[in-house]
């Protein structure tokens, strides 16, 4: 007999999991699943990881209304749940006096829009406080709100603050069909059976389209991948020490040149529309674009110290926004359909979706409100995810106090990122177990220094598959389909 939920959260990237973190502070039960074998392998993994200051989005758009209120939310989240997030800032860059004029429609949409600390500085000023960008910057829009995050760490910690406040997660676990009664959607069909509740939350990202199908609600809408492709530097080659964005165009924010929160520099994204939802392969010409697109900015960039490519999928959907004469920019969709009962719907939750994760949550609990639920408060709510040692950020006294305790933090496996084996048993018996590579490599961060994992990567499997109690044979890179190993090439006789 299957347990009954009262809600289930279908998709577990940022949306979900924060959805899931703020449901889990009320009573009731929450259920979060995800087809992957881990949190955080959707757009959620690969994007640009800012906190957008919201001058950007259309005004009167729900996109600028979770942007904003949401971007306003990050300092208690990150507070509470213990990751890493700086507001620093981030400039809008004009190149030559023909792109100035942009800049005073961006002030129009920050005025609009309400965000606060915006400010159109001149290029001599810009220069002054970035020493590498171009000399031919004619001005650029400041917004003091804007900020960087990791956007692994705010969706694993989202997740286990949920399932320390009893939610339960089930990864692997792919969502196939509603199970309705009339109009009531009552529960779930997945590849791991059945799962009952009183409300479902479509949080499925670049597949959201055919969660909300399933329900036969918008079958007008559409997703359509918007590939961003990026380039990643050496921590050791900082170029700039600021977020610089270009003036946006129609196709978005544009290529950026930004100071990642772990300090390496990273270049990106492009923006190409296709049609496969799994293809984040990188192209020789999306590179040549992203490289030419930053370099006007940042004209010293030197491929020298690029150490790293990558692609991420934006879910960009086909839902009009609301304001009249525009149809370029589409808006999320974030609702209760009149179809049926029983379903909050979320779909086409592009950029800036990071930024509004936790706007987006709090707008969830408010229609939930708004269609009667009572949502009472736990008594026992615990908002703090207390965080675990990061030897690579520890004093010497405090490293040697740790290694004293345990051991296992003395030894190194990770050498250019300096990541201990007990961090890394750490992260296999968190409250969201890592049972993969990748999934030990967003939470420490290892394999994504200069040797991109050469050195690590057979300690790590030994390491998972010891702490696990199954053969090395059986480790995968990121689950299904993604094995290291495949037979035993020689047997040691003891
Ligand atoms: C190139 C790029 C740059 C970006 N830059 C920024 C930025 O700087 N700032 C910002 O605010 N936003 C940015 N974004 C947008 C941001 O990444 C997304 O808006 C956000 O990650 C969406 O989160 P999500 O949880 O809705 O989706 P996802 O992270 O995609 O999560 C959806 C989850 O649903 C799961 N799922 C799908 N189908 C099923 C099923 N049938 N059963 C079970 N599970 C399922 C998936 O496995 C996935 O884990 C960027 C996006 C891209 C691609």
């Amino acid at each position: 007999m299957q347990r009954k939920y009262d809600y289930i959260v279908i998709g577990a990237g940022v949306v979900g999991c924060i959805i899931a973190r703020t449901l889990s502070r009320y009573e009731g039960s929450v259920l979060l699943i995800d087809k992957e074998a881990d949190v955080c392998m959707g757009s959620t993994a690969a994007n640009t990881a800012i906190v957008h200051a919201g001058y950007d989005p259309l005004p009167n758009t729900l996109k600028a209304r979770m942007n904003v209120k949401g971007n306003a939310m990050w300092d208690t989240l990150a507070g509470e749940l213990n990751f890493p997030f700086e507001r620093r800032g981030d400039f809008v860059v004009a190149v030559g006096d023909e792109e100035f004029p942009e800049l005073e429609t961006l002030m129009t949409f920050a005025k609009k829009n309400g965000v606060p600390g915006c400010h159109i500085l001149s290029g001599p000023e810009v220069r002054r406080r970035e020493k590498n960008i171009t000399p031919d910057v004619s001005g650029a829009l400041w917004a003091s709100t804007g900020g960087i995050t990791d956007p692994f760490a705010v969706t694993v910690a989202a997740a286990e603050n949920a399932v320390m406040n009893g939610a339960e997660v089930k990864l692997n676990t792919a969502f196939e069909e509603f199970i309705m009664d009339g109009d009531r959607i009552i529960g779930i069909k997945t590849n791991q059976g059945e799962f009952f509740s009183r409300w479902v939350v479509n949080c499925a990202g670049l597949y959201s389209d055919f969660v909300m199908h399933q329900a036969g609600v918008r079958p007008e809408f559409k997703i359509r991948p918007r590939k961003g492709e990026y380039f990643v530097f050496d921590r050791a080659d900082v170029q700039i020490d600021n977020v610089l964005f270009p003036v946006p165009t129609e196709k978005g924010k544009g290529i950026l040149v930004t100071t990642t929160i772990h300090g390496n520099t990273l270049l990106g994204p492009n923006a190409d529309i296709i049609d496969d939802k799994e293809n984040t392969s990188t192209t020789t010409s999306g590179m040549d674009e992203i490289w030419a697109g930053a370099k006007k900015l940042v004209p010293s960039l030197s491929k020298k110290y690029v150490i790293g490519t990558f692609a991420g999928l934006r879910p960009m959907g086909n839902a009009p926004c609301k304001t009249p004469g525009v149809d370029y920019n589409k808006d999320y969709i974030i609702e209760i359909p009149e179809e049926v009962r029983g379903f909050v719907n979320l779909g086409g939750i592009e950029s800036p979706g990071l930024a509004s994760s936790p706007a987006i949550a709090q707008e969830v609990v408010d229609l939930l409100k708004d269609a009667g639920e009572e949502l009472k408060v736990k008594k026992d709510w615990d908002p703090i995810r207390p965080a675990r040692p990061r030897f690579r950020e520890m004093s010497q006294k405090d490293r040697k106090l740790l290694v004293d305790m345990d051991p296992s933090y003395g030894r190194v496996i990770c050498r250019c990122e300096n990541v201990t084996e007990g961090e890394i048993i750490a992260e296999i018996h968190a409250p969201i177990p890592a049972t993969t590579y990748d999934a030990i490599k967003r939470r420490t961060w290892l394999g994504t220094g200069r040797c991109q994992g050469g050195f690590d990567t057979p300690r790590v499997v030994e390491i998972l598959s010891r702490e696990l109690g199954v053969s090395p044979l059986e480790i995968t890179k990121r689950g299904k389909g993604s094995k290291f190993l495949f037979r035993p090439t020689k047997k040691v006789e003891n």
